[in-house]
């Protein structure tokens, strides 16, 4: 049986920025990944320029477009644009952006065991051993990268699941090369495009990315707003369409992230943004910090986990719980929150392009500023 210091189940932006960082110093590491790479992920592939700035190495090769402006829509009469230096977002797909991560992995001595699922974890003595779906392995650390499902923390023994997990439809369209070509010049935010949600237009090479996300669990028609998103984008033909439906994780398990030397990363763990739903930059710096955790301890098992929860607790977990905090306000207090907009919304996108670029986090004092700008708008 191959033994391994770390094995990374998952090869998304948080299991293959782990492997990276591990293997760069070293460290015995395995990714194990049930598909074939490079593989197709649903997402609106929106990548924020603090994850841009969060990897050690160039993916110009993978980013589709880039925006330096960012255009905010609530219904028809409000619109805000920002703009920055830096591409505030760039458009990727996951299958070339995840694959050339993992690829930068492997160049440090990083082993992929592509098409080989998980299937169980089993404690033995001071090592776990891994059945994946090709035979078995051991390691010292597991790192939980598998994403929204985790199929690795429910085996590990995470028995409930705390996270908040809210639904997501996303396209991948091609339109008239007319409508591509009024469309392509811009990525969109639709604030009520969707009840409780956003509806997003990201555009791609050659074609377009369309989703909606509602931040309210409870069954909405997501097909339905999708469709009248198209109307509202003014787009009547669809040359191709393929659609894809999935959860993200939008608040971080409340039963801890290390359990018997497995940490959980990235989806796994609930780190993606509770008010953009954006992931992919959490992941990749939760991965970083996992690594920075095993790399610190000089492997010591015990103090590994604790360093990653000190990590966590002190440079990722603020931030979520401040956005978790404005995020129900945000979907929830509708009317109120058109008001403010209604007077600053170029201030809200500002800070929005801000916490993009990873200059700002949200204010931990937010709870104050918004009660003391309802007051000056009611009285
Ligand atoms: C519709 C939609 C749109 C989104 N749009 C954006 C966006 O525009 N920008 C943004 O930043 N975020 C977006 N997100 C969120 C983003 O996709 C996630 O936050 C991000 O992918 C999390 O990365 P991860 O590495 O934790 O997990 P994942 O990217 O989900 O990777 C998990 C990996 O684990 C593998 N795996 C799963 N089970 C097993 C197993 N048993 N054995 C082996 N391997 C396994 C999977 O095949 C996969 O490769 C979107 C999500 C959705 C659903």
């Amino acid at each position: 049986m191959n033994h391994f210091d770390v094995a990374v189940i998952g090869s998304g932006p948080s299991g293959a920025s782990t492997a990276f960082h591990l293997a760069k110093k070293g460290i015995s590491t395995v990714i194990i990944e049930k598909e074939t790479l490079p593989r197709y992920k649903t997402c609106g592939g929106g990548f924020v320029f603090r994850g841009r700035k969060d990897l050690p190495f160039d993916i110009t090769d993978v980013v589709e477009k880039e925006f330096r402006t960012i255009d905010i829509y609530l219904g028809e009469k409000l619109h805000f644009k920002t703009e920055r230096e830096d591409p505030t977002i760039s458009m990727i797909m996951r299958d070339s952006f995840d694959n050339l991560i993992t690829e930068k992995a492997k160049e440090f001595g990083a082993t992929l065991l592509e098409n080989h699922k998980l299937t169980k974890i089993n404690f033995e003595d001071d090592l776990i051993i891994l059945e994946t779906s090709q035979g078995k392995l051991s390691a010292n650390f597991v790192i939980a990268a598998d994403g929204a499902l985790s199929p690795t923390a429910k085996l590990a023994g995470w028995k409930e699941d705390t996270r908040k997990l809210i639904p997501a439809l996303e396209y991948e369209i091609e339109v008239s090369d007319e409508d591509f070509k009024r469309l392509s010049k811009e990525v969109r935010f639709d604030i009520d495009a969707i009840p409780y949600g956003y509806a997003w237009s990201f555009p791609k090479k050659k074609h377009l990315s369309i989703g909606v996300a509602s931040a309210r669990r409870t069954k909405i028609n997501l097909k339905k707003f999708y469709k009248e998103y198209l109307t509202t984008l003014g787009i009547s033909d669809i040359v191709s369409e393929s659609q894809h439906g999935f959860q993200i994780p939008v608040s971080p398990r409340t039963d801890g992230f290390v359990k018997n030397n497995v940490f959980l990363i990235g989806d796994a763990a609930g780190f993606a943004d509770p008010i953009t739903a954006e992931g992919i930059s959490n992941a990749i710096y939760s991965g970083k910090l996992a690594a920075e955790a095993i790399i610190e301890s000089n492997q010591e098992k015990d103090l590994a986990g604790k360093l990653y929860v000190e990590k966590i607790e002190n440079q990722l977990l603020p931030e979520i719980k401040t956005g978790l905090w404005l995020s129900k306000w945000f979907y929830e207090q509708k009317t109120i929150r058109n008001l403010l907009l209604k007077k600053y919304g170029q201030r809200f996108s500002e800070a929005m392009a801000d916490v993009f670029h990873g200059n700002r986090s949200y204010p931990t004092d937010i709870k104050k500023t918004i009660k003391n700008k309802i007051k000056e708008l009611v009285f």
